[in-house]
């Protein structure tokens, strides 16, 4: 540890991995911010502990980010535990933005989680009904303790207050080098400003030639041959870019799939699932009812397409109470 340098973290609650993963992909500049900061805390690649981060004084780290929702009592732990060390809370990527993929399982509940996971399922050896719990006695004095997986998922600033939120699933790379780089010269904007994005809509960075919208019919990706150089929309695959913050560079539409969201919505809109909705709602061609319904049949669950990134951002946050 040098007194000259930044000291920093960075964290991994629920999620896949590809986050971190985003910031090795900064590929040799990583080794620029080692020389700049000596890094604290980072599970996939540091050997810190959480007892020395405990031990810390209260705003010793300069930064830290954190990455993935809060989804048990150990993510939650941490996540207090950086805010109270930490000048400065990053949220990083859409998982610890708006609570991401995992956030998807705030459309079921806790139980059936378990029931699918350790007691109905073809994978478990049959009679097995072991379920885990939050502290398991062995012997006579001893307790064996494991995090206490909660009943809903939470975006990070459910949790803690958040300084700064650096969206995407993950992050891309040339966008975490930017607000790394941010960090490092202490050029950051004013706090709860989401960072390394744009403040306007993918689609007015996506190159394919758009017309005026109005769908029949909607193809999943692999049912059509596309037509490289027009909007995706425009050809009846769904593409959240119209209600999407960009700064991704594309990376979806350019490569023939539709923006699945992952930037979140734009500045003001406070429900992305909605929003677009209403994207999706505006091009639909249908005289009647019935016509509209079969159109939008050709979009398989749209709950889940709407809200794969942001459900615990969302104003209803969970559908269904334990
Ligand atoms: Fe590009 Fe999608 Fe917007 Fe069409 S809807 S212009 S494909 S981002």
């Amino acid at each position: 540890m040098s007194p000259e340098k930044l000291q920093i973290a960075l964290y991994w609650g629920a999620a896949c991995g590809g986050c971190d993963v985003a910031v090795l992909d900064t590929n040799e500049f990583i080794l620029d911010v080692a020389a700049a900061a000596d890094i604290r805390l980072w599970p996939i690649a540091v050997d810190g502990k959480y007892k020395d981060v405990e031990k810390m004084q209260d705003g010793e780290l300069d930064a830290a980010f954190y990455n993935g929702a809060v989804r048990n009592s150990e993510n939650e732990h941490i996540a207090r535990l950086l805010r109270q060390k930490s000048k400065i809370l990053v949220a990083f990527g859409s998982c610890s933005h708006m609570g991401g993929i995992p956030g998807l399982a705030n459309f079921t509940s806790k139980d059936k989680i378990l029931d699918t996971a350790y007691l109905n399922n073809p994978s478990i050896e049959p009679g097995n009904k072991t379920v885990p719990v939050p502290e398991t006695k062995i012997g006579d004095d001893e307790t064996l303790d494991i995090p206490e997986f909660y009943d809903q998922v939470y975006k990070l600033d459910d949790v803690v207050d958040v300084d700064y939120y650096l969206p995407g699933c993950p992050p891309a790379p040339h966008q975490v080098k930017a607000v790394l780089l941010a960090v490092v010269k202490g050029e950051l904007p004013p706090k709860g400003s989401v960072v390394g994005a744009a403040d306007f809509a993918v689609c007015e960075d996506c190159k394919r030639e758009k017309k005026e919208k109005k769908v029949t019919r909607f193809y999943r990706p692999w049912e059509i041959i596309q037509d490289p150089t027009q909007c995706l929309m425009d050809q009846g695959i769904l593409c959240l870019g119209p209600a999407t913050r960009s700064g991704c560079g594309v990376r979806c539409p350019d490569t023939g799939q539709g923006c699945r969201g992952c930037y979140g919505p734009l500045p003001g809109v406070v429900d992305h699932g909605a929003k677009s909705l209403s994207a999706v709602a505006s091009i639909v061609d249908g005289k009647t009812p019935e016509e509209i319904r079969g159109i939008l049949k050709g979009i398989p669950d749209f709950a889940a397409i709407a809200y794969r990134f942001g459900a615990p951002a969302s104003l209803m946050k969970r559908n269904e109470k334990q």
